[in-house]
């Protein structure tokens, strides 16, 4: 079964002056235990959104108009209050851009750490300790026994993510959804703590959502990916299958703007044009404005994910076959 299933997840923002702007327009995608998802796009394309609906942190006014998201079979996202808090830190991790945004710059990381244990574990003060020194040196903290002690403000950027990633395995969550959690570090340490991520969540037993812009980063990590566009899921498959034969023109594109991912590989042209805005999606399929390849009946009619060789996209071209 299915760890994580997202279902026609529908996320709407009502206006002040009547109507709505829907955000996510039928997300549909699963992940199955111990597996990395990336979830990659342009900006806008809903990754962040789709990500903060299953953890149940969307910002007001934006509500989960239709839909559902199960977790082990059972339904998360009608859950409120303190049954939502205790899925967010022991069923479900979170990892943001900006590792300050998870740590208290008041309380030493181990006193942050243990307090997140013993909430969720079974564990006393000694014990919960030693999991935090272990979850620090999990995560390749040098001399976690000292470093426990200190602040986040006493961590570099890197080592302040890797306190991150390990607060967000310190109850042994099921899911770790993780938005853009290196973008806001050097680019010379951002492949060591996207790879640090990968292999502490698989010895931890966690499946990982992986929210990125950037294709190169889920070439390198992930296990399936899924292409967002305007909302919606424009393809689905392994990401080498996405990668190598994608078969919808924007997974194309984006495939296109990874620098040297495979140097005999053709450069395909860069997508011209941009995402469009909320409250302007075209007609049929949303990406027919700027598809090389759109035909009459992109205008008229929305794909649904269909099979396309071994992914999934939503092209009309997929159906007949001529990709
Ligand atoms: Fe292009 Fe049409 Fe496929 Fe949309 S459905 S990606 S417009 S070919
Ligand atoms: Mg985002």
């Amino acid at each position: 079964m299915a760890l994580l299933e997202v279902q026609d997840l529908v996320v709407e923002f009502p206006q002040r002056r009547g109507g709505v702007l829907r955000a996510l327009d039928g997300v549909s995608f699963s992940i199955d235990p111990g597996e990395v998802l990336g979830v990659v796009g342009e900006s806008g394309a809903g990754k962040s959104l789709t990500g903060a609906a299953i953890i149940g942190l969307l910002e007001p006014p934006g509500r989960i108009a239709s839909g559902e998201i199960r977790l082990g079979g059972e339904r998360i996202d009608t859950l409120r209050g303190e049954a939502l808090r205790r899925l967010r830190g022991r069923h479900i991790g979170a990892i943001f851009q900006d590792p300050l945004t998870s740590l208290n710059p008041l309380y030493t990381v181990g006193r942050q750490l243990t307090e997140t244990i013993r909430t969720h574990l079974p564990l006393d003060a000694a014990a919960a300790r030693e999991r935090a020194i272990a979850l620090l040196r999990d995560t390749g903290i040098p001399a976690p026994e000292q470093r426990v002690d200190h602040y986040p403000h006493q961590f570099s950027g890197g080592m302040r993510q890797r306190v991150v990633i390990a607060l967000a395995l310190a109850a042994e969550p099921r899911l770790i959804v993780a938005d853009e959690p290196t973008t806001a570090l050097d680019v010379s340490i951002q492949a060591q703590i996207i790879g640090l991520l990968k292999r502490v969540c698989r010895e931890h037993g966690a499946a990982v959502m992986l929210v990125t812009h950037d294709m190169g980063v889920i070439a390198e990590t992930c296990d399936r990916v899924a292409v967002m566009y305007a909302g919606r899921v424009a393809e689905i498959g392994p990401v080498a299958e996405v990668i190598h034969r994608g078969a919808h023109p924007y997974t194309q594109g984006l495939v296109a703007s990874i620098p040297a991912l495979d140097g005999e590989r053709e450069r395909l042209a860069q997508i011209d044009g941009s995402m469009p805005r909320l409250g302007a999606i075209p007609s049929g399929c949303a990406f027919h404005p700027r598809c090389p390849r759109a035909v009459d009946r992109c205008r008229a009619e929305r794909p649904g994910l269909m099979p396309a060789g071994a992914t999934q996209a939503a092209c009309w071209l997929a159906v007949e076959g001529t990709s």
